[in-house]
Protein backbone atom coordinates (compact mmCIF):
# COMPACT_ATOMS: atom_id res chain seq x y z
CA UNK A 1 0.00 0.00 0.00
CA UNK A 2 1.62 3.73 -1.10
CA UNK A 3 0.37 6.59 0.20
CA UNK A 4 1.82 9.94 0.37
CA UNK A 5 1.48 11.44 3.59
CA UNK A 6 -1.36 13.46 3.78
CA UNK A 7 -3.47 10.34 2.47
CA UNK A 8 -1.66 8.38 5.05
CA UNK A 9 -2.88 10.71 7.96
CA UNK A 10 -6.31 10.19 6.39
CA UNK A 11 -6.29 6.56 6.48
CA UNK A 12 -5.43 6.67 9.95
CA UNK A 13 -8.07 9.07 11.16
CA UNK A 14 -10.12 7.00 9.02
CA UNK A 15 -9.25 3.65 10.73
CA UNK A 16 -9.11 5.30 14.37
CA UNK A 17 -11.10 3.10 16.69
CA UNK A 18 -10.75 -0.45 14.70
CA UNK A 19 -11.43 -2.99 16.46
CA UNK A 20 -9.39 -6.15 14.69
CA UNK A 21 -9.49 -9.67 15.95
CA UNK A 22 -6.59 -11.50 17.10
CA UNK A 23 -6.36 -13.13 13.72
CA UNK A 24 -4.79 -9.63 12.47
CA UNK A 25 -1.17 -9.69 13.62
CA UNK A 26 -0.53 -6.14 11.80
CA UNK A 27 -3.29 -3.62 11.17
CA UNK A 28 -2.94 -0.35 8.72
CA UNK A 29 0.13 1.37 8.21
CA UNK A 30 2.43 -0.86 7.13
CA UNK A 31 3.39 -1.50 3.15
CA UNK A 32 0.73 -5.03 3.66
CA UNK A 33 -1.32 -5.79 6.29
CA UNK A 34 -0.18 -9.24 7.83
CA UNK A 35 -3.05 -11.95 9.15
CA UNK A 36 -2.64 -14.93 10.62
CA UNK A 37 -4.55 -17.65 8.08
CA UNK A 38 -3.83 -21.52 9.26
CA UNK A 39 -0.37 -21.22 11.01
CA UNK A 40 0.62 -19.63 8.50
CA UNK A 41 1.67 -15.27 8.10
CA UNK A 42 -0.67 -14.15 5.39
CA UNK A 43 0.19 -10.87 3.45
CA UNK A 44 -2.48 -8.56 1.46
CA UNK A 45 -1.96 -5.22 0.10
CA UNK A 46 -3.70 -3.25 -2.39
CA UNK A 47 -3.39 -0.31 -4.57
CA UNK A 48 -4.50 1.69 -8.01
CA UNK A 49 -3.04 3.32 -10.55
CA UNK A 50 -5.70 6.13 -11.99
CA UNK A 51 -5.12 7.45 -15.22
CA UNK A 52 -4.52 11.29 -14.78
CA UNK A 53 -2.91 10.64 -11.79
CA UNK A 54 -0.28 8.52 -11.73
CA UNK A 55 -0.18 7.83 -15.84
CA UNK A 56 -1.40 9.14 -18.53
CA UNK A 57 -3.09 6.56 -21.50
CA UNK A 58 -0.69 7.05 -24.11
CA UNK A 59 2.81 7.15 -22.49
CA UNK A 60 1.85 3.39 -22.05
CA UNK A 61 1.15 0.25 -24.52
CA UNK A 62 -1.64 -1.59 -22.66
CA UNK A 63 0.59 -4.84 -22.05
CA UNK A 64 3.21 -2.61 -20.19
CA UNK A 65 0.48 -0.41 -18.33
CA UNK A 66 -1.39 -4.07 -16.70
CA UNK A 67 2.27 -5.25 -16.23
CA UNK A 68 2.84 -2.24 -14.06
CA UNK A 69 -0.09 -2.67 -12.14
CA UNK A 70 1.37 -5.72 -10.56
CA UNK A 71 4.47 -4.40 -10.24
CA UNK A 72 3.73 -1.53 -7.72
CA UNK A 73 1.91 -4.34 -5.49
CA UNK A 74 4.64 -6.45 -5.89
CA UNK A 75 7.13 -3.88 -4.15
CA UNK A 76 4.91 -4.12 -1.00
CA UNK A 77 5.03 -7.35 -1.00
CA UNK A 78 8.72 -7.26 -1.23
CA UNK A 79 8.93 -4.40 1.87
CA UNK A 80 7.46 -6.67 3.91
CA UNK A 81 10.00 -9.78 2.98
CA UNK A 82 7.28 -11.69 1.32
CA UNK A 83 6.72 -13.82 -1.26
CA UNK A 84 3.83 -13.06 -3.47
CA UNK A 85 0.78 -15.69 -3.81
CA UNK A 86 -2.33 -14.55 -5.84
CA UNK A 87 -4.33 -11.42 -6.56
CA UNK A 88 -7.54 -10.27 -7.56
CA UNK A 89 -8.60 -7.25 -10.24
CA UNK A 90 -10.82 -4.75 -10.72
CA UNK A 91 -10.91 -2.68 -13.57
CA UNK A 92 -12.91 0.32 -14.38
CA UNK A 93 -12.72 1.52 -18.23
CA UNK A 94 -13.92 4.76 -19.92
CA UNK A 95 -16.96 3.48 -22.41
CA UNK A 96 -14.69 4.77 -25.81
CA UNK A 97 -12.50 2.30 -24.82
CA UNK A 98 -12.39 -0.73 -27.68
CA UNK A 99 -12.45 -4.21 -25.47
CA UNK A 100 -9.08 -4.97 -27.48
CA UNK A 101 -7.56 -2.63 -24.55
CA UNK A 102 -8.53 -4.73 -21.90
CA UNK A 103 -7.69 -7.65 -23.56
CA UNK A 104 -3.52 -6.48 -24.43
CA UNK A 105 -4.07 -4.87 -20.65
CA UNK A 106 -4.32 -8.57 -19.33
CA UNK A 107 -2.23 -9.58 -21.57
CA UNK A 108 0.35 -7.96 -19.68
CA UNK A 109 -0.64 -8.67 -15.95
CA UNK A 110 -1.04 -12.73 -17.24
CA UNK A 111 2.61 -12.19 -18.29
CA UNK A 112 3.56 -10.40 -15.16
CA UNK A 113 1.87 -12.64 -12.85
CA UNK A 114 3.21 -15.84 -14.32
CA UNK A 115 6.96 -14.60 -13.96
CA UNK A 116 6.64 -14.29 -9.97
CA UNK A 117 4.26 -17.57 -9.71
CA UNK A 118 1.40 -15.06 -8.97
CA UNK A 119 -2.44 -16.40 -9.54
CA UNK A 120 -4.73 -14.36 -10.79
CA UNK A 121 -7.79 -15.83 -9.06
CA UNK A 122 -10.77 -13.14 -9.91
CA UNK A 123 -11.78 -9.80 -10.75
CA UNK A 124 -14.05 -6.65 -11.68
CA UNK A 125 -14.80 -4.83 -14.48
CA UNK A 126 -16.71 -1.22 -14.31
CA UNK A 127 -17.39 1.38 -16.84
CA UNK A 128 -15.74 4.80 -15.00
CA UNK A 129 -14.77 8.63 -16.23
CA UNK A 130 -10.78 7.70 -16.88
CA UNK A 131 -8.97 4.11 -15.96
CA UNK A 132 -8.40 2.57 -12.94
CA UNK A 133 -6.38 -0.77 -12.38
CA UNK A 134 -6.40 -1.74 -9.09
CA UNK A 135 -4.50 -4.81 -8.00
CA UNK A 136 -4.97 -6.79 -4.41
CA UNK A 137 -2.10 -8.89 -3.70
CA UNK A 138 -1.90 -12.13 -1.40
CA UNK A 139 1.60 -13.26 -0.29
CA UNK A 140 3.12 -14.80 2.72
CA UNK A 141 5.71 -14.30 5.16
CA UNK A 142 7.80 -17.68 4.82
CA UNK A 143 11.04 -15.51 7.16
CA UNK A 144 10.60 -12.70 9.54
CA UNK A 145 8.23 -9.98 8.73
CA UNK A 146 9.93 -6.24 7.24
CA UNK A 147 8.21 -3.43 9.39
CA UNK A 148 7.94 -0.50 9.33
CA UNK A 149 8.70 0.58 13.14
CA UNK A 150 11.52 -1.31 13.28
CA UNK A 151 14.39 1.73 13.18
CA UNK A 152 15.85 2.04 16.18
CA UNK A 153 18.75 4.99 17.64
CA UNK A 154 22.25 4.22 15.62
CA UNK A 155 20.75 2.11 12.88
CA UNK A 156 22.30 2.65 9.61
CA UNK A 157 19.91 3.39 6.63
CA UNK A 158 20.33 1.74 3.62
CA UNK A 159 18.93 1.83 -0.52
CA UNK A 160 18.52 -0.17 -2.76
CA UNK A 161 19.93 0.45 -6.46
CA UNK A 162 19.79 4.14 -7.56
CA UNK A 163 16.52 6.90 -6.92
CA UNK A 164 15.03 9.70 -8.97
CA UNK A 165 14.79 7.58 -11.92
CA UNK A 166 11.38 7.50 -13.06
CA UNK A 167 10.42 10.65 -12.08
CA UNK A 168 12.77 11.68 -14.56
CA UNK A 169 11.36 9.34 -16.81
CA UNK A 170 7.93 10.70 -16.17
CA UNK A 171 9.32 14.13 -16.37
CA UNK A 172 10.81 13.33 -20.20
CA UNK A 173 7.11 11.67 -21.29
CA UNK A 174 4.94 14.44 -20.00
CA UNK A 175 6.94 16.69 -22.54
CA UNK A 176 8.82 18.70 -19.31
CA UNK A 177 12.08 17.70 -19.96
CA UNK A 178 14.32 16.60 -22.53
CA UNK A 179 18.19 14.26 -22.74
CA UNK A 180 19.69 12.53 -24.54
CA UNK A 181 18.77 8.97 -25.77
CA UNK A 182 20.84 6.86 -23.96
CA UNK A 183 19.99 8.16 -20.88
CA UNK A 184 16.03 9.04 -21.72
CA UNK A 185 15.58 5.19 -22.19
CA UNK A 186 17.20 4.26 -19.21
CA UNK A 187 15.04 7.01 -17.30
CA UNK A 188 11.60 6.31 -19.25
CA UNK A 189 11.69 2.49 -18.65
CA UNK A 190 12.13 2.78 -15.18
CA UNK A 191 9.30 4.56 -14.68
CA UNK A 192 7.35 2.55 -17.27
CA UNK A 193 8.22 -1.09 -16.04
CA UNK A 194 9.55 -0.89 -12.14
CA UNK A 195 11.38 -4.07 -10.92
CA UNK A 196 9.77 -4.52 -7.74
CA UNK A 197 12.74 -6.02 -5.55
CA UNK A 198 11.26 -9.39 -4.71
CA UNK A 199 14.43 -11.42 -3.67
CA UNK A 200 16.60 -8.72 -2.46
CA UNK A 201 13.42 -8.51 0.41
CA UNK A 202 13.17 -11.99 0.95
CA UNK A 203 17.02 -11.69 1.92
CA UNK A 204 17.40 -8.95 3.93
CA UNK A 205 14.18 -11.32 6.04
CA UNK A 206 16.71 -13.32 6.81
CA UNK A 207 19.16 -11.22 8.10
CA UNK A 208 19.56 -11.11 12.10
CA UNK A 209 18.40 -8.51 13.44
CA UNK A 210 15.71 -8.44 11.25
CA UNK A 211 15.82 -4.69 9.22
CA UNK A 212 12.96 -2.46 9.23
CA UNK A 213 12.04 -1.63 5.31
CA UNK A 214 9.33 0.54 3.24
CA UNK A 215 9.07 0.48 -0.17
CA UNK A 216 10.47 3.51 -1.99
CA UNK A 217 7.29 4.47 -4.09
CA UNK A 218 6.64 8.33 -2.81
CA UNK A 219 10.06 9.39 -2.87
CA UNK A 220 12.98 9.28 -0.81
CA UNK A 221 12.19 11.66 2.02
CA UNK A 222 8.58 10.50 1.87
CA UNK A 223 8.81 7.23 2.54
CA UNK A 224 11.88 7.94 5.30
CA UNK A 225 9.55 10.03 7.03
CA UNK A 226 6.46 7.39 6.98
CA UNK A 227 9.61 4.84 8.50
CA UNK A 228 10.34 7.37 11.33
CA UNK A 229 7.20 8.47 12.06
CA UNK A 230 6.47 4.47 12.64
CA UNK A 231 9.65 4.14 14.37
CA UNK A 232 9.62 7.21 16.79
CA UNK A 233 13.22 8.04 15.97
CA UNK A 234 15.02 11.01 13.43
CA UNK A 235 17.34 10.42 11.04
CA UNK A 236 20.03 12.10 9.61
CA UNK A 237 20.78 11.74 5.50
CA UNK A 238 24.37 12.51 3.55
CA UNK A 239 23.17 13.65 0.17
CA UNK A 240 26.26 12.64 -0.99
CA UNK A 241 25.97 9.36 -0.46
CA UNK A 242 22.55 9.15 -2.29
CA UNK A 243 22.64 6.78 -4.91
CA UNK A 244 22.23 8.13 -8.38
CA UNK A 245 22.42 6.62 -12.07
CA UNK A 246 24.50 7.60 -14.91
CA UNK A 247 21.67 8.78 -16.49
CA UNK A 248 20.21 10.50 -13.50
CA UNK A 249 23.37 12.80 -13.31
CA UNK A 250 23.68 13.58 -16.83
CA UNK A 251 19.95 15.09 -16.55
CA UNK A 252 19.65 16.54 -13.59
CA UNK A 253 23.40 17.24 -12.46
CA UNK A 254 23.61 17.81 -8.78
CA UNK A 255 20.22 18.59 -8.39
CA UNK A 256 18.87 15.94 -6.19
CA UNK A 257 15.20 17.58 -5.70
CA UNK A 258 13.84 14.27 -7.81
CA UNK A 259 16.10 11.53 -6.07
CA UNK A 260 14.36 13.27 -2.01
CA UNK A 261 11.16 13.48 -3.61
CA UNK A 262 10.28 12.12 -7.23
CA UNK A 263 8.51 8.80 -6.25
CA UNK A 264 7.80 5.64 -8.68
CA UNK A 265 11.54 3.92 -7.72
CA UNK A 266 10.34 1.04 -5.67
CA UNK A 267 13.65 0.51 -4.37
CA UNK A 268 13.90 -0.89 -0.44
CA UNK A 269 14.81 1.42 2.27
CA UNK A 270 15.70 -0.47 5.36
CA UNK A 271 17.64 -0.03 8.91
CA UNK A 272 19.48 -2.28 10.56
CA UNK A 273 22.86 -1.73 13.12
CA UNK A 274 26.32 -1.69 10.96
CA UNK A 275 26.81 -4.79 11.11
CA UNK A 276 27.38 -5.48 7.47
CA UNK A 277 29.42 -3.85 4.65
CA UNK A 278 27.31 -2.26 1.45
CA UNK A 279 29.68 -4.65 -0.01
CA UNK A 280 28.42 -7.78 2.09
CA UNK A 281 24.72 -6.35 1.71
CA UNK A 282 24.69 -6.31 -1.92
CA UNK A 283 25.90 -9.67 -2.18
CA UNK A 284 23.16 -11.35 -0.30
CA UNK A 285 20.70 -8.86 -1.77
CA UNK A 286 21.72 -9.41 -5.68
CA UNK A 287 21.29 -5.71 -6.03
CA UNK A 288 23.41 -2.55 -5.28
CA UNK A 289 22.82 -1.77 -1.90
CA UNK A 290 24.10 2.23 -0.69
CA UNK A 291 24.59 3.49 2.83
CA UNK A 292 22.84 6.56 2.80
CA UNK A 293 23.13 7.77 6.96
CA UNK A 294 21.84 7.00 10.27
CA UNK A 295 19.22 6.51 12.62
CA UNK A 296 19.17 9.81 15.55
CA UNK A 297 17.43 9.96 18.58
CA UNK A 298 13.46 10.63 18.40
CA UNK A 299 12.47 14.45 18.16
CA UNK A 300 15.07 15.27 15.47
CA UNK A 301 12.96 14.56 12.42
CA UNK A 302 15.04 14.41 8.96
CA UNK A 303 17.89 15.97 8.38
CA UNK A 304 19.67 15.97 4.89
CA UNK A 305 23.10 16.99 5.29
CA UNK A 306 25.55 18.55 2.51
CA UNK A 307 22.82 19.04 -0.53
CA UNK A 308 25.48 20.70 -3.28
CA UNK A 309 22.61 23.24 -3.12
CA UNK A 310 19.19 23.89 -1.64
CA UNK A 311 16.27 21.74 -2.34
CA UNK A 312 12.47 22.82 -0.60
CA UNK A 313 11.35 19.57 0.21
CA UNK A 314 7.81 21.48 1.35
CA UNK A 315 4.69 20.84 -0.78
CA UNK A 316 6.71 18.09 -2.83
CA UNK A 317 5.51 14.94 -3.97
CA UNK A 318 5.17 12.69 -0.85
CA UNK A 319 6.00 15.03 1.41
CA UNK A 320 3.17 16.91 3.24
CA UNK A 321 -0.09 17.14 0.79
CA UNK A 322 -2.55 15.43 -1.23
CA UNK A 323 -0.90 14.89 -5.02
CA UNK A 324 -3.69 16.05 -7.10
CA UNK A 325 -2.55 15.95 -10.84
CA UNK A 326 0.50 14.96 -13.13
MG1 LIG B 1 4.77 0.70 0.01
Amino acid sequence: MSEPSGEFQLISRLCRGLRNSRRTLLGPGDDCAVLAVGGIKQLITIDSLVEGVHFKLEWFTPEKLGARALAVNLSDIAAMGGEPAACVIDLALRDNLAKRFAERLYVGLKRAARAVKVDIVGGNITSAGQVMITVALLGRARRAILRRDGARGADEIFVTGSLGDAALGWRILDGRLSAPDVARGFLVNRYISPSPRLSAGAALAALTPVPAAIDVSDGLAGDLRHMLRASRVGAEVDARLIPLSPAYRAVAGDDLKLALSGGDDYELLFCMPGRYSERELTRRLGVPVTRIGRIVKPGAGLRIRNLPRPVDLRGLRGWDHLRQSV
